[in-house]
């Protein structure tokens, strides 16, 4: 197919050092295995809002700019000659990272969320553009085709799929036995990783908790209370077999290591570097562990999608505010809302 006249595309200026809406032009015709896709729907996260005050900047090679968006929700317009189980009219959530070249072990093995050079590329984040824009085209190997039935919330699928992965990795170095029954899992962060966390601990069979610095009353508060979760104050510990921090504050780490078990797994997806008090001692005389992760496999983005389809849908829906193409500056950099997810619907048809 072709389009004509270029795309829209939200843009971080690595030497304006703005964020700025950009003509691009549009995707080259696509080769059999890929598929182009146009895109509905855009979420917007903490990284993106990293990129937009230059925290990160890793252009595509060549350019001066990135077209940021990661999260993404397309609709499939043509797919190549050797495409199969995908056709247009198809929705897809694109995978973030693609392998490094030449790839390492991990890439070579399908696990470029494990890359062990640092040299793999992520769209919309790391020396590839995004999704922030009209249309693109991917290997059909980096999308997973969403069901109809989930389209009101399979935005969340990408961030749903950072979560499954930590809590994988969270089960599989718990190796000792879980020190309550049920099982114990502290989420500390009432942000999207937060929300999303306690709903695939509690559809594990999880007891669980949320610890985060909103003020009892607040919108995400009363969003957790209502699905029937139970939420406490930084103040207080409440021990869990295991703790997943997604608060962007390394002292939560301190308060994670505190609340944690013997045995336990803490799991870090957000602190930044800090200096932090922390009893690493403690740690090794009650066999704890403390595990970074990042990114997703192709896995977790399915094991997402099966259950974002459980989830409390009602809670998945209140989560999210959408809002206009146009309003890209606010929501890359201004003040945040109450609601944990921003999502913007690319087309007024869409909205
Ligand atoms: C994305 C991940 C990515 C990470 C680091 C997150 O916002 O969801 O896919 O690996 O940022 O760039």
């Amino acid at each position: 197919m072709i389009l004509s006249g270029g795309m829209r595309a939200v843009t971080i200026n690595f030497e304006s050092h703005a964020v700025e809406l950009k003509q691009v032009p549009d995707p080259k015709p696509i080769r059999d295995s890929e598929v182009l896709f146009r895109i509905d729907q855009v979420g917007v996260c903490g990284t993106d809002r990293e990129l937009a005050a230059l925290r990160l900047v890793m252009p595509p090679p060549g350019d001066s700019f990135l077209t940021l968006g990661h999260e993404a929700l397309g609709q499939i317009v043509e797919t190549g000659g050797k495409v199969n189980g995908m056709e247009p009219g198809d929705w897809v959530v694109p995978f973030v990272r693609r392998p490094c070249t030449p790839a390492c072990r991990p890439c070579a093995d399908g696990r470029s969320d494990l890359c062990a050079t640092g040299d793999y590329i992520e769209r919309g984040i790391v020396r590839m553009h995004g999704y922030f824009t009209d249309y693109a085209v991917d290997e059909a190997r980096y999308l997973l085709p969403v069901p109809a039935g989930l389209l009101d919330v399979a935005i969340l699928i990408e961030p749903l799929s950072s979560v499954e992965k930590a809590i994988e990795v969270a089960l599989r170095a718990h190796v000792e036995f879980f020190g309550f029954d049920p099982p114990r899992a502290l989420v500390l962060g009432a942000g999207t990783i937060g929300i999303l966390t306690a709903l695939a601990f509690r559809e594990r069979g999880f007891e669980v908790a949320v610890c985060s610095v909103e003020a009892s009353g607040h919108p995400r508060v009363r969003l957790l209370e209502t699905a029937g979760f139970r939420y406490i104050g930084t103040g207080e510990i409440w021990p869990a077999d295991i703790v997943l921090e997604a608060t962007g504050a390394a002292e939560a780490l301190a308060t994670g290591a505190r609340s944690l078990a013997r045995n336990g797994v803490m799991i870090t997806l957000g602190a930044p570097n800090k200096a932090i008090e922390f009893p690493y001692r403690d740690m090794i005389i009650r066999n704890q562990a403390l595990i970074g992760s990042v990114n997703a496999t192709p896995a977790s983005f399915q094991q997402g999608c099966r259950d974002l389809a459980r989830f409390d849908r009602r809670l998945l829906r209140a989560m999210i505010y959408r809002t206009r193409f146009e309003d890209f500056s606010q929501t890359l950099t201004g003040r945040l809302g109450p609601y944990p997810k921003v999502v913007h619907m690319m087309s007024e048809a869409a909205r």
